[in-house]
C-alpha cells in the first residue's frame, strides 16, 4: 500500500494546497495531511480550526485523512507508516528551501523520500500569507480559496477588527 503524508501550515488551506492533495490522492493509496503545530509562527487559525477546514474540503476524497502533528516531519511519517512526504513546488524560490529540507530529512530517515509536485499554473503565485494580506485589507479572496474557507477567513477578519 502506498502511503504519503502532506505536511504544512495550511493557515488557511488554499486551492493550491487542495490541488496538490487531490493529485496526490490520485496516485497514492492513502494520503495523510499533517497540520503542523508550529509554536514559532503565530497563525491566523488554531490547529483545530485548520484541521476542521481541511477535513471539510477533502470530504470528497475517501483516501485522505487529516491530522495535526508537532515535532519532526519524519517522525510523523514514521508514526503513520508512510514512506513518502509530498511537497508542492510553486516557483524557483521554493526550490532552495525545499531541497535543503528534503536532503536533511533523507540523512535522518533514508527510508523516506520526498515527492515534489509542481503547482498547476493557475495557482503558482498563490500563498496563504498573500491571501491573508488581501483579506486583511478587505480584498476579494474568492478566487484563491474553497468557498467555505473564504467565509471562515472573512469571519476571522471581522472578529480580529472588532478586537
Ligand atoms: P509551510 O508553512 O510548510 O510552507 P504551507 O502550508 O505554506 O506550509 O504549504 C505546505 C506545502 O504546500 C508546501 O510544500 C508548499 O510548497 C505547498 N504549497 C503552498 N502553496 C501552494 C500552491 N499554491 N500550490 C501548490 N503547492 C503549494
Amino acid at each position: 500500500m502506498t502511503k504519503a503524508i502532506y505536511p504544512g501550515s495550511f493557515d488557511p488551506v488554499t486551492l493550491g494546497h487542495l490541488d496538490i492533495i487531490e493529485r496526490s490522492a490520485a496516485i497514492m493509496d492513502k494520503v495523510i495531511v499533517g497540520v503542523l503545530v508550529n509554536h514559532a509562527k503565530s497563525p491566523l487559525f488554531s490547529v483545530e480550526e485548520r484541521v476542521n477546514m481541511l477535513r471539510d474540503v477533502t470530504s470528497h476524497l475517501p483516501n485522505v485523512e487529516v491530522k495535526s502533528f508537532g515535532g519532526l516531519t519524519i517522525d510523523f511519517a514514521r508514526e503513520n507508516g508512510a514512506k513518502t512526504i509530498i511537497r508542492g513546488l510553486r516557483a524557483i524560490t521554493d526550490f532552495e528551501y525545499e531541497l535543503q529540507l528534503s536532503q536533511t530529512n533523507r540523512v535522518m530517515a533514508p527510508e523516506i523520500d520526498t515527492l515534489f509536485m509542481t503547482t498547476s499554473l493557475n495557482y503558482s503565485y498563490l500563498s496563504s500569507s498573500m491571501v491573508k494580506e488581501i483579506a486583511m485589507y478587505g480584498g476579494d479572496i474568492s478566487a484563491f480559496l474553497p468557498p467555505d474557507v473564504v467565509k471562515l477567513v472573512q469571519e476571522k477578519m471581522i472578529s480580529i477588527k472588532k478586537g
